[in-house]
């Protein structure tokens, strides 16, 4: 851990530091690495299940795959980073977190605010009439049925959940809000993402532009390792090294 102290004291150095998360997050909590909307998932049948239209003709298909990935049955829960991020908010020192994860286990488990950048689970929708449901609400109205379709009792039209599918925008909102929250931390700790899937790999150049610091903790090199002062590969070190950052 003695590579974390330093990451540690800019951490607990920083005014307003902001974390950017991706899928190295959410594979110590068992979901399959994939990037959602905007990546390839290894098996080609899921990856299309993502298709806004598919989803219309036969949303089943959806709800099939997406039992692994997002819903779990409910069993799905967060991972030490999720939850080393919630302590180090507790203890003033985590401003908001962007995350490229569709798995909505950071609102799940209590940050806030979250952009999630492609969109989230944490709302679904009603395709017909637009009626809002949370997560908790459709998995009680799934009742743990693998591949059921959740459904309307106003119209019988079905919930879709707020993640971004191919052939949809990017949710603006949330986007905006990420640009804004990098834009004035004075830093931005990158964990578990390649910073590969554009554009929200790039907003930890927001960052950088305004005269913040970057760090990346991530398996692999990223495109902006040279701009970061702080370069680590161990997830589940940086979770230990805050929980106890954040105790201290
Ligand atoms: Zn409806």
């Amino acid at each position: 851990m003695g590579r974390m102290k330093a990451l540690m004291e800019a951490i607990a150095g920083a005014r307003r530091p902001a974390f950017f998360t991706g899928a190295g997050v959410s594979t110590l909590c068992g979901i399959p690495d994939f990037r959602g909307p905007d990546g390839v998932y290894r098996d080609p049948d899921a990856a299309r299940m993502f298709e806004i239209d598919l989803f219309d003709d036969d949303p089943s298909f959806f709800y099939r795959h997406a039992d692994a990935l997002v819903y779990g049955g409910g069993s799905i829960e967060p991972g030490p980073v999720h939850r080393a991020l919630v302590a180090l908010q507790r203890a003033g020192m985590c401003a908001g977190v962007v995350t490229q994860n569709i798995d909505g286990l950071h609102e799940r488990a209590g940050s806030s605010p979250v952009f999630a950048v492609h969109g989230s689970p944490a709302i679904h929708h009603c395709r017909s009439c637009g009626d809002a449901k949370t997560f908790d609400e459709i998995v009680a109205m799934r009742g743990g049925v693998p591949g059921a379709v959740p459904r309307c009792r106003i119209c019988g039209g079905v919930y879709k959940p707020d993640i971004t599918f191919f052939g949809e925008a990017l949710p603006e909102d949330a986007f905006r809000g990420a640009a804004a929250l990098c834009a004035e931390a004075d830093l931005v700790v990158v964990l578990g993402s390649s910073l590969v899937v554009q554009p929200a790999a790039s907003l930890p150049l927001a960052t950088l532009r305004a005269g913040g610091r970057l760090a990346i903790v991530n398996r692999g090199e990223t495109p902006l390792d040279r701009f970061a002062f702080f370069r680590g590969d161990d997830l589940a070190a940086f979770a230990e090294a805050a929980e106890a950052l954040a105790a201290r």
